[in-house]
């Protein structure tokens, strides 16, 4: 399925059930990843199942394909820019702080 095809369903889904229930089903599925991701918080991944974690993953990333729909592709892209740099820099520093 292309990029396009994506689009389309998300903004469909957003006309379908609405704005209100997109973001709590967001906040839903925030969670539902946020549960699956806690057996490996500080543990050992080899432990546990990844299947029911990339599940997680791909539903909070179609949420938050709608989220940027719904609250601003451009701003959520600008946003995304600018922390990315900061994070760059901040490794950068700390490597060199390190040596
Ligand atoms: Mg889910």
């Amino acid at each position: 399925m292309n990029q396009g095809m994506v689009r389309d369903i998300c903004l469909d889904a957003i006309k379908h059930y609405g704005i209100d229930g997109q973001v709590t089903k967001c906040l839903e599925e925030i969670s539902e990843l946020a549960e699956a991701l806690s057996p490996f918080n500080g543990g050992n991944l080899t432990l546990i199942s990844t299947d029911n974690i990339v599940d997680e993953i791909a539903d909070v990333a179609i949420m938050i394909l709608q989220m940027q729909m719904i609250f601003g592709e451009d701003r959520v892209s600008k946003r995304m820019e600018f922390k990315i740099e900061r994070l760059r820099n901040r490794m950068m520093k700390e490597r060199r702080e390190s040596e």
